[in-house]
Protein backbone atom coordinates (compact mmCIF):
# COMPACT_ATOMS: atom_id res chain seq x y z
CA UNK A 1 0.00 0.00 0.00
CA UNK A 2 1.46 3.18 -1.15
CA UNK A 3 1.77 6.24 1.82
CA UNK A 4 -1.34 8.49 -0.16
CA UNK A 5 -3.01 5.43 0.04
CA UNK A 6 -2.15 5.20 3.74
CA UNK A 7 -3.44 8.80 4.39
CA UNK A 8 -6.44 8.36 2.81
CA UNK A 9 -7.51 5.09 5.07
CA UNK A 10 -6.58 6.89 8.18
CA UNK A 11 -8.81 10.33 7.69
CA UNK A 12 -11.77 7.68 6.64
CA UNK A 13 -10.95 6.06 9.48
CA UNK A 14 -11.49 8.99 11.69
CA UNK A 15 -14.49 10.78 9.75
CA UNK A 16 -16.29 7.19 9.77
CA UNK A 17 -19.85 7.74 8.31
CA UNK A 18 -19.82 11.20 8.45
CA UNK A 19 -17.63 11.35 5.24
CA UNK A 20 -19.07 10.04 2.00
CA UNK A 21 -16.59 9.57 -0.81
CA UNK A 22 -18.75 8.64 -4.57
CA UNK A 23 -17.08 7.49 -7.51
CA UNK A 24 -18.26 7.13 -11.47
CA UNK A 25 -17.81 4.05 -12.81
CA UNK A 26 -14.99 6.37 -15.49
CA UNK A 27 -12.92 6.51 -12.63
CA UNK A 28 -9.62 5.12 -12.45
CA UNK A 29 -9.04 1.90 -10.18
CA UNK A 30 -6.80 3.58 -7.71
CA UNK A 31 -9.58 6.41 -6.95
CA UNK A 32 -12.34 3.42 -6.77
CA UNK A 33 -10.32 1.74 -4.42
CA UNK A 34 -11.47 4.75 -2.00
CA UNK A 35 -14.78 4.97 -3.29
CA UNK A 36 -18.06 4.01 -0.54
CA UNK A 37 -20.31 4.01 -3.36
CA UNK A 38 -19.89 3.28 -7.29
CA UNK A 39 -22.58 3.94 -9.67
CA UNK A 40 -23.54 6.68 -12.36
CA UNK A 41 -24.59 10.42 -11.96
CA UNK A 42 -27.94 9.80 -10.84
CA UNK A 43 -27.02 6.41 -8.72
CA UNK A 44 -24.51 8.79 -6.88
CA UNK A 45 -26.69 11.54 -6.27
CA UNK A 46 -29.54 9.30 -4.96
CA UNK A 47 -26.82 7.70 -2.65
CA UNK A 48 -25.26 10.89 -1.16
CA UNK A 49 -29.46 11.75 -0.24
CA UNK A 50 -29.88 8.44 1.15
CA UNK A 51 -26.78 8.67 3.71
CA UNK A 52 -28.16 11.58 5.17
CA UNK A 53 -25.89 10.78 8.38
CA UNK A 54 -22.82 12.24 5.89
CA UNK A 55 -21.52 15.94 6.71
CA UNK A 56 -19.15 15.57 4.16
CA UNK A 57 -19.41 14.30 0.61
CA UNK A 58 -16.77 13.89 -1.87
CA UNK A 59 -18.00 13.11 -5.19
CA UNK A 60 -15.14 11.69 -7.66
CA UNK A 61 -16.66 12.87 -11.30
CA UNK A 62 -17.15 15.66 -13.25
CA UNK A 63 -19.31 19.00 -11.80
CA UNK A 64 -22.70 18.70 -12.71
CA UNK A 65 -22.84 15.03 -10.97
CA UNK A 66 -21.59 17.04 -7.61
CA UNK A 67 -24.18 19.75 -8.65
CA UNK A 68 -26.83 16.79 -8.38
CA UNK A 69 -25.53 16.06 -5.71
CA UNK A 70 -25.87 19.14 -3.74
CA UNK A 71 -29.06 19.52 -4.84
CA UNK A 72 -30.57 16.53 -4.02
CA UNK A 73 -28.65 16.63 -0.59
CA UNK A 74 -30.03 19.10 2.44
CA UNK A 75 -28.22 22.47 3.21
CA UNK A 76 -26.32 20.98 5.80
CA UNK A 77 -24.49 18.28 4.25
CA UNK A 78 -21.39 19.46 1.83
CA UNK A 79 -20.34 18.25 -1.23
CA UNK A 80 -16.61 18.40 -2.60
CA UNK A 81 -14.56 17.98 -6.10
CA UNK A 82 -11.03 16.47 -5.27
CA UNK A 83 -10.65 18.97 -8.83
CA UNK A 84 -12.88 21.65 -9.27
CA UNK A 85 -12.34 21.44 -12.79
CA UNK A 86 -13.23 18.77 -13.90
CA UNK A 87 -16.10 20.03 -15.78
CA UNK A 88 -17.57 18.31 -18.88
CA UNK A 89 -17.61 19.62 -22.30
CA UNK A 90 -20.88 18.55 -23.15
CA UNK A 91 -22.44 20.26 -19.98
CA UNK A 92 -20.71 23.54 -21.14
CA UNK A 93 -22.67 23.40 -24.41
CA UNK A 94 -25.94 24.44 -23.27
CA UNK A 95 -26.26 27.26 -20.73
CA UNK A 96 -29.42 28.75 -19.37
CA UNK A 97 -29.70 31.91 -21.30
CA UNK A 98 -28.96 30.05 -25.07
CA UNK A 99 -31.83 27.76 -23.40
CA UNK A 100 -34.40 30.51 -22.98
CA UNK A 101 -33.61 31.52 -26.55
CA UNK A 102 -34.48 28.15 -27.70
CA UNK A 103 -37.39 27.99 -25.78
CA UNK A 104 -38.95 31.37 -27.63
CA UNK A 105 -37.70 30.66 -30.81
CA UNK A 106 -39.61 26.87 -31.06
CA UNK A 107 -42.80 28.77 -29.44
CA UNK A 108 -42.34 27.79 -26.02
CA UNK A 109 -45.08 25.88 -24.00
CA UNK A 110 -47.61 27.63 -25.95
CA UNK A 111 -46.44 25.25 -29.37
CA UNK A 112 -46.70 22.07 -27.41
CA UNK A 113 -42.68 21.52 -26.49
CA UNK A 114 -41.87 20.45 -22.95
CA UNK A 115 -38.16 20.13 -22.00
CA UNK A 116 -36.06 17.21 -21.35
CA UNK A 117 -32.64 17.68 -20.10
CA UNK A 118 -30.25 14.92 -19.77
CA UNK A 119 -28.58 14.77 -16.37
CA UNK A 120 -25.48 15.44 -18.11
CA UNK A 121 -26.17 19.29 -18.02
CA UNK A 122 -25.45 22.14 -15.80
CA UNK A 123 -27.66 22.94 -12.68
CA UNK A 124 -28.73 26.11 -14.31
CA UNK A 125 -29.75 24.04 -17.21
CA UNK A 126 -32.00 21.79 -14.63
CA UNK A 127 -33.76 24.57 -13.13
CA UNK A 128 -34.64 26.32 -16.47
CA UNK A 129 -36.22 22.66 -17.52
CA UNK A 130 -38.07 22.91 -13.77
CA UNK A 131 -39.68 26.46 -14.59
CA UNK A 132 -40.64 25.28 -17.94
CA UNK A 133 -42.39 21.60 -16.29
CA UNK A 134 -39.71 19.58 -18.02
CA UNK A 135 -37.89 16.35 -16.38
CA UNK A 136 -34.62 15.54 -16.50
CA UNK A 137 -33.38 12.15 -18.02
CA UNK A 138 -30.59 9.71 -17.91
CA UNK A 139 -29.47 7.53 -20.58
CA UNK A 140 -30.92 4.80 -19.16
CA UNK A 141 -34.68 6.14 -18.34
CA UNK A 142 -34.81 8.76 -21.69
CA UNK A 143 -37.31 6.37 -23.48
CA UNK A 144 -39.74 6.49 -20.49
CA UNK A 145 -39.44 10.18 -20.26
CA UNK A 146 -39.92 10.93 -23.45
CA UNK A 147 -43.04 8.59 -24.00
CA UNK A 148 -44.38 10.95 -20.78
CA UNK A 149 -44.14 13.69 -22.72
CA UNK A 150 -45.66 12.00 -25.87
CA UNK A 151 -48.56 10.60 -23.38
CA UNK A 152 -49.27 14.67 -23.22
CA UNK A 153 -50.00 14.96 -26.63
CA UNK A 154 -46.63 17.49 -26.52
CA UNK A 155 -43.10 17.35 -28.11
CA UNK A 156 -39.83 17.15 -27.39
CA UNK A 157 -37.26 19.39 -26.74
CA UNK A 158 -34.13 17.85 -25.86
CA UNK A 159 -30.85 19.16 -24.37
CA UNK A 160 -28.00 18.87 -24.32
CA UNK A 161 -26.77 15.77 -25.92
CA UNK A 162 -28.10 15.70 -29.88
CA UNK A 163 -26.93 11.90 -30.15
CA UNK A 164 -29.44 10.81 -27.19
CA UNK A 165 -31.81 12.61 -27.94
CA UNK A 166 -31.45 11.32 -31.71
CA UNK A 167 -31.26 7.69 -30.07
CA UNK A 168 -34.39 7.95 -27.69
CA UNK A 169 -36.60 9.13 -30.80
CA UNK A 170 -35.57 6.45 -33.26
CA UNK A 171 -35.52 3.80 -30.61
CA UNK A 172 -39.47 4.57 -29.78
CA UNK A 173 -40.09 4.66 -33.75
CA UNK A 174 -39.87 8.43 -34.43
CA UNK A 175 -39.61 9.14 -38.28
CA UNK A 176 -36.23 10.99 -39.21
CA UNK A 177 -38.16 14.19 -40.94
CA UNK A 178 -39.92 14.46 -37.55
CA UNK A 179 -36.76 15.27 -35.47
CA UNK A 180 -35.08 18.38 -36.05
CA UNK A 181 -31.87 19.22 -34.57
CA UNK A 182 -31.09 22.48 -32.98
CA UNK A 183 -27.96 24.45 -33.42
CA UNK A 184 -27.51 27.57 -30.88
CA UNK A 185 -24.53 29.19 -33.14
CA UNK A 186 -26.90 29.35 -35.56
CA UNK A 187 -29.55 32.48 -36.40
CA UNK A 188 -32.43 30.71 -34.54
CA UNK A 189 -31.04 27.64 -34.56
CA UNK A 190 -30.96 26.98 -37.82
CA UNK A 191 -34.48 25.57 -37.71
CA UNK A 192 -36.92 27.02 -40.30
CA UNK A 193 -40.13 27.61 -38.90
CA UNK A 194 -42.04 25.25 -41.67
CA UNK A 195 -40.15 21.92 -40.78
CA UNK A 196 -40.87 23.05 -36.76
CA UNK A 197 -44.84 22.66 -37.54
CA UNK A 198 -44.48 18.78 -38.16
CA UNK A 199 -41.60 18.30 -35.58
CA UNK A 200 -41.97 16.16 -33.00
CA UNK A 201 -38.74 15.74 -31.35
CA UNK A 202 -36.00 19.24 -31.31
CA UNK A 203 -32.65 18.38 -30.21
CA UNK A 204 -29.67 20.67 -29.18
CA UNK A 205 -26.59 20.28 -31.01
CA UNK A 206 -24.32 19.02 -28.32
CA UNK A 207 -22.29 16.12 -28.02
CA UNK A 208 -19.54 14.31 -25.84
CA UNK A 209 -15.88 13.81 -27.42
CA UNK A 210 -15.64 10.39 -25.85
CA UNK A 211 -18.81 8.74 -27.40
CA UNK A 212 -18.19 10.57 -30.79
CA UNK A 213 -14.77 9.34 -30.92
CA UNK A 214 -16.58 5.86 -32.11
CA UNK A 215 -17.14 5.22 -35.85
CA UNK A 216 -18.84 3.09 -38.36
CA UNK A 217 -15.13 1.95 -39.52
CA UNK A 218 -13.93 0.51 -36.23
CA UNK A 219 -17.04 -1.40 -36.27
CA UNK A 220 -16.59 -2.47 -40.06
CA UNK A 221 -13.28 -3.64 -38.56
CA UNK A 222 -14.36 -5.53 -36.21
CA UNK A 223 -16.75 -7.28 -37.85
CA UNK A 224 -14.48 -8.39 -40.69
CA UNK A 225 -12.27 -9.57 -38.07
CA UNK A 226 -13.80 -11.46 -35.84
CA UNK A 227 -17.46 -11.87 -37.26
CA UNK A 228 -18.86 -13.90 -34.49
CA UNK A 229 -18.26 -10.70 -31.73
CA UNK A 230 -20.95 -8.28 -30.51
CA UNK A 231 -20.73 -4.87 -30.22
CA UNK A 232 -22.79 -2.57 -27.87
CA UNK A 233 -22.09 1.30 -27.28
CA UNK A 234 -23.53 4.01 -25.47
CA UNK A 235 -26.00 6.15 -26.68
CA UNK A 236 -24.44 9.12 -26.66
CA UNK A 237 -23.06 7.83 -29.65
CA UNK A 238 -23.63 8.85 -32.92
CA UNK A 239 -26.49 6.94 -34.82
CA UNK A 240 -25.24 5.53 -37.40
CA UNK A 241 -22.65 3.72 -34.78
CA UNK A 242 -26.06 2.80 -32.87
CA UNK A 243 -27.65 1.50 -35.57
CA UNK A 244 -24.18 -0.71 -36.79
CA UNK A 245 -24.06 -2.12 -33.40
CA UNK A 246 -25.96 -5.31 -31.58
CA UNK A 247 -27.40 -3.27 -28.75
CA UNK A 248 -26.97 0.43 -27.10
CA UNK A 249 -27.41 0.79 -23.76
CA UNK A 250 -26.76 3.30 -20.19
CA UNK A 251 -23.32 2.37 -18.45
CA UNK A 252 -25.65 -0.17 -16.13
CA UNK A 253 -27.33 -1.61 -18.96
CA UNK A 254 -24.19 -1.95 -21.06
CA UNK A 255 -23.05 -4.34 -17.86
CA UNK A 256 -25.85 -6.30 -17.37
CA UNK A 257 -25.69 -7.08 -21.41
CA UNK A 258 -22.06 -8.14 -20.89
CA UNK A 259 -22.88 -10.04 -17.77
CA UNK A 260 -25.99 -11.95 -19.23
CA UNK A 261 -23.91 -13.16 -22.30
CA UNK A 262 -23.21 -16.82 -22.89
CA UNK A 263 -19.80 -18.15 -21.89
CA UNK A 264 -16.93 -17.41 -24.60
CA UNK A 265 -18.43 -14.45 -26.00
CA UNK A 266 -16.03 -11.95 -27.21
CA UNK A 267 -17.79 -8.36 -26.94
CA UNK A 268 -16.58 -4.41 -28.38
CA UNK A 269 -17.67 -2.14 -25.66
CA UNK A 270 -17.84 1.41 -27.12
CA UNK A 271 -17.51 4.00 -23.93
CA UNK A 272 -15.17 5.33 -21.41
CA UNK A 273 -12.26 2.97 -21.68
CA UNK A 274 -11.67 2.73 -17.92
CA UNK A 275 -15.10 1.52 -17.50
CA UNK A 276 -14.41 -0.90 -20.33
CA UNK A 277 -11.11 -1.88 -18.77
CA UNK A 278 -12.75 -2.50 -15.13
CA UNK A 279 -15.45 -4.94 -17.29
CA UNK A 280 -13.15 -6.65 -18.62
CA UNK A 281 -11.06 -7.24 -15.78
CA UNK A 282 -14.35 -8.45 -14.36
CA UNK A 283 -15.22 -10.99 -16.86
CA UNK A 284 -12.02 -12.53 -17.73
CA UNK A 285 -12.13 -16.04 -18.28
CA UNK A 286 -15.68 -16.11 -19.01
CA UNK A 287 -15.93 -13.25 -21.44
CA UNK A 288 -13.20 -11.53 -23.80
CA UNK A 289 -14.68 -7.75 -23.13
CA UNK A 290 -12.64 -5.42 -25.79
CA UNK A 291 -12.63 -1.94 -26.25
CA UNK A 292 -14.28 -0.59 -30.06
CA UNK A 293 -11.84 2.11 -29.54
CA UNK A 294 -9.20 3.72 -26.27
CA UNK A 295 -11.11 6.58 -25.41
CA UNK A 296 -11.02 8.06 -22.62
CA UNK A 297 -12.45 10.89 -20.49
CA UNK A 298 -10.03 13.69 -19.74
CA UNK A 299 -11.92 15.28 -17.14
CA UNK A 300 -12.88 12.41 -15.39
CA UNK A 301 -9.02 11.13 -15.60
CA UNK A 302 -8.39 14.74 -13.48
CA UNK A 303 -9.25 13.26 -10.35
CA UNK A 304 -6.60 10.91 -8.84
CA UNK A 305 -5.44 9.52 -5.29
CA UNK A 306 -3.37 12.69 -4.87
CA UNK A 307 -5.50 15.95 -5.11
CA UNK A 308 -8.30 13.19 -3.00
CA UNK A 309 -6.31 13.57 0.00
CA UNK A 310 -5.66 17.14 -0.56
CA UNK A 311 -9.58 17.79 -0.31
CA UNK A 312 -9.98 15.14 2.46
CA UNK A 313 -7.06 16.78 4.35
CA UNK A 314 -7.62 20.58 3.64
CA UNK A 315 -11.64 21.00 2.72
CA UNK A 316 -10.76 24.46 1.08
CA UNK A 317 -13.61 26.40 0.45
CA UNK A 318 -12.74 26.78 -3.43
CA UNK A 319 -13.43 22.69 -3.91
CA UNK A 320 -17.04 23.18 -2.58
CA UNK A 321 -19.91 22.96 -4.96
CA UNK A 322 -22.52 25.11 -3.62
CA UNK A 323 -25.79 25.83 -5.98
CA UNK A 324 -28.02 28.63 -4.47
CA UNK A 325 -31.05 27.88 -3.21
CA UNK A 326 -33.61 29.37 -5.97
CA UNK A 327 -31.45 27.06 -8.52
CA UNK A 328 -31.47 24.17 -6.81
CA UNK A 329 -35.47 24.54 -5.97
CA UNK A 330 -35.94 24.48 -9.57
CA UNK A 331 -33.75 21.97 -10.54
CA UNK A 332 -34.60 19.67 -7.95
CA UNK A 333 -38.23 19.69 -9.69
CA UNK A 334 -36.81 18.64 -12.74
CA UNK A 335 -35.21 15.56 -11.01
CA UNK A 336 -38.42 15.14 -8.92
CA UNK A 337 -40.59 14.40 -12.39
CA UNK A 338 -37.93 12.45 -13.61
CA UNK A 339 -38.01 10.09 -10.49
CA UNK A 340 -41.59 9.99 -10.40
CA UNK A 341 -41.50 8.22 -13.42
S1 LIG B 1 -17.75 11.04 -20.82
FE1 LIG B 1 -18.60 12.70 -22.05
S2 LIG B 1 -20.58 13.21 -21.08
FE2 LIG B 1 -19.35 11.98 -19.59
S3 LIG B 1 -18.29 13.52 -18.38
FE3 LIG B 1 -16.87 12.93 -20.02
S4 LIG B 1 -17.29 14.47 -21.63
FE4 LIG B 1 -19.01 14.58 -20.21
Amino acid sequence: MNKITEEIDAIRGKWGNKLLILGHHYQRDSVLAHADEIGDSLELARKAAEHSEAERIVFCGVRFMAESADILTSREQRVFMPDIGAGCPMARMADMPAMRKAWAVLGGADAGWLPVVYVNSSANVKACCGEFGGSCCTSSNATRVFEWVFSQGKRVFCLPDEHLGVNTAHDIGIADEQIIIYDPSKPFGGVHPETLKSARVVVWKGFCLVHTAFTTQQIAQVRSVIPQAKIIVHPEAPKSVVRLSDAHGSTSQIRKYVESSPDGSVIFVGTELNFVQRLAKNQAGRVMVKALSQSVCANMSKTNEQNLLSVLSDWPDANVVNIAKSVAEMAHKSLDAMLKL
